[in-house]
């Protein structure tokens, strides 16, 4: 029941039937909560409105159409995405960030007791590359420690397990979503030497190049609107230069393997 709901009932006297506790049989609640146990919670980052049909297609099509997935709606701007197992949604949930309809999906693990009023969205996980530093610097530690001053470190790639990957630190981070992006760091690696290191987002597809934040567009950007003498110039701070998938096409070499699994992770979220 809604908190408004019990509190204008407070002023009211129950009758006796509706005082009697409705009691559910624990076995039942185990049983729905065994249900949802490999589910996500995701909401479209919007004010405006979009096809709610059209959105679990899309979504169905780009995750590769995963038998058994249900995609309820169960609130404004909010979907409960219910997995036939963990392996789909943690792929799903690693992959990300998501985008339908040029807005940003975001995601998180469902947890017991969560109700459409509750839920909040804090944060966003991004695969985040730190390109700049030393190449004996290119180490799982080392990235460790970085991105815990970006964030929440979720996992480094193992950089034993790629082949010859040796030019920039992979971490998946979990960052908040009230802050702009950042661009990059100034990293001081032990006596004092300082190097700046580049941040590059994969899947950064939609956000504000005039203020660096993700719920908006930049033409929605109300620094950028605030009009001469405020605002953003011609010259935006951010851009699509911190998007990973920018610098492969500005002419880095890479394995094969690896183009093509970026340009189809790249290709994925669009749209
Ligand atoms: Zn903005």
């Amino acid at each position: 029941m809604a908190d408004d709901m019990v509190e204008q009932l407070r002023k009211f006297s129950l009758t006796p039937e509706e005082e009697d506790d409705i009691v559910i049989d624990p076995s039942l609640r185990v049983r729905a909560v065994e249900a949802c146990s490999s589910s996500l919670v995701g909401k479209l980052l919007t004010k405006r409105g979009f096809g709610r049909a059209a959105l679990k297609d899309k979504m169905r099509k780009v995750w590769g159409s995963l038998a058994g997935l249900r995609i309820l709606d169960v609130g404004e701007n909010l979907f409960h995405f219910r997995f036939a197992n963990d392996m789909d949604m943690q792929r799903v949930l690693n992959g990300g960030p998501w985008c339908f309809d040029n807005l940003l999906l975001l995601l998180k693990r469902w947890e017991v007791g969560m109700k459409a009023d509750s839920v909040e969205f804090k944060d966003i996980e991004f695969w985040i590359q730190l390109w700049g530093l030393p190449f004996e610097c290119i180490t799982q530690e080392i990235g460790k420690a970085i991105g815990e001053r970006i964030g929440t470190v979720l996992e480094v790639h193992k950089i034993a397990e790629s082949n010859e990957w040796g030019r920039y630190i992979r971490i998946r981070v979990s960052i908040p979503l009230n802050r702009p992006l950042r661009r990059g760091g100034n990293v001081v690696l032990g006596e004092g030497d300082k190097c700046w290191v580049d941040y590059k987002y994969e899947r950064l597809l939609v956000f504000c190049h005039c203020c660096g934040m993700l719920d908006h567009e930049t033409r929605d950007c109300a620094e950028k609107n605030k009009g001469v003498g405020g605002g953003c110039s011609k010259e935006f701070a951010y851009g699509a230069w911190m998007n990973a998938s920018q610098s492969y096409r500005r002419g880095y070499r890479w394995k094969e393997g690896d183009l093509a699994s970026q340009k189809r992770g790249y290709n994925r979220g669009e749209g």
